[in-house]
């Protein structure tokens, strides 16, 4: 299959919904990080979005839409508290989880009988959603289990012959994906945390719950090993990395910095020199991806302050790192899962 690579305009835009509407399947920003969307309604487009990605049907999709009035067509009742989340989080990187309606197709919620919904702030994104006239359901577009794509590029990398067409609207403002909250719970729980800081829900929802519920309503898609770069990923556990080692080859390793340079390593990225965790988030995947491809024998993480965005991004990191440790000169660098 041929990959159209589209314009961010309204050529591109008209283009792109057309290949929605005839079930196929676009790739296209949102401010988060790019999505892989097809017609959220037609089970047979949905499931051309499980195959390119190879994703499991377990892990199911968020719907798209293009503003807070479409929500009727996909949940069977809006609460108060959801019109008060939407009020105030859309469009924004919040995706919010209740009862499905019997039409929304099984393979978008994975069977479950809910369904996450969330309204993107990006113009092409919303365009897009309004150009089509329908919902678009749409997982990160990249391939299951590695790293989101916050750039066109990213994704050509990942998926370039695998889906219909491509949008190339450059680099994605927030950059970590939605914080997914459920309110099909007693209590309203977060099944991921993201670009929505926990603090600003809380002003919301004072008694959110942050751990994920077991059973059903876990969220599928917080498996432990997600988000892979394909070179080791290590998370540095407190204390300072050894000057010299036997076993690690500091040269041949890039290190991920939150906000200081790092000396002694192949490759150092600064996330934010001004420590901030905002400017961090939008760096943060196209940062990986960069020394993804750098041929380094490994990636060492040193931890982000978890507050705002770093809930997020260590998140991220941790299962990134999942099960990994290394033993160099009595020093443990491992995942703290
Ligand atoms: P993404 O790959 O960014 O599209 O991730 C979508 C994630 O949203 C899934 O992996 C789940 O964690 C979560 N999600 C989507 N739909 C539901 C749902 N109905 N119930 C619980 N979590 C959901
Ligand atoms: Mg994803």
């Amino acid at each position: 299959m041929e990959t159209q690579l589209l314009a961010p305009d309204e050529e591109g835009i008209v283009a792109a919904a057309a290949v929605i509407r005839r079930q196929g399947i676009v790739a296209f920003p949102t401010e988060t990080v790019y999505g892989l969307g097809a017609d959220a309604m037609v089970a047979r487009a949905v499931a051309r979005v499980f195959a390119a990605k190879e994703r499991p049907r377990f892990d199911p999709v968020i719907v798209h839409v293009a503003s807070p009035e479409d929500v009727g067509t996909l949940w069977t009742e809006v609460p108060p508290l959801a019109r008060r989340l939407m009020e105030t989080f859309w469009p924004g990187p919040l995706t919010l989880v209740l009862p499905r309606r019997r039409r929304v197709p099984a393979i978008v919620t994975a069977g479950l009988p809910t369904v996450a919904v969330r309204m993107p702030d990006h113009p092409v994104a919303l365009a897009l959603i309004r150009a089509a006239g329908r919902p678009i359901a749409a997982p990160s577009a990249n391939r299951f289990g590695r790293l989101s794509p916050t750039h066109h590029d990213d994704v050509l990398s990942q998926l370039a012959g695998q889906v219909d067409a491509v949008i190339a609207g450059g680099p994605t403002p927030v950059g970590i994906e939605s914080t997914v909250v459920s309110l099909a719970e007693e209590v309203p729980v977060v099944l991921r945390p993201g670009g929505t800081p926990l603090e600003a829900l809380r002003e919301v929802i004072p008694e959110l719950r942050t751990a994920p519920p077991l059973g059903p309503s876990a969220s599928p898609g917080t498996l432990p090993r997600h988000y892979l770069p394909a070179t080791p990923l290590f998370l540095l556990d407190h204390g300072p990395v050894p000057e010299r080692s036997e076993q690690v080859d500091r040269l041949a390793c890039g290190f991920l910095a939150f906000r200081e340079e790092w000396s002694g390593f192949g490759r150092v990225e600064v996330l934010s020199p001004g420590g901030d965790l905002v400017e961090a988030g939008a760096r943060f995947f196209s940062t990986l991806h960069r020394l993804d491809r750098a041929g380094l024998a490994a990636i060492i993480a040193e931890p982000i302050r978890e507050e705002g965005l770093g809930v997020a991004m260590m998140d991220r990191l941790r299962r990134a790192a999942a099960g990994r440790a290394y033993l160099g000169e009595g020093q443990v660098w491992m995942a703290r899962n």
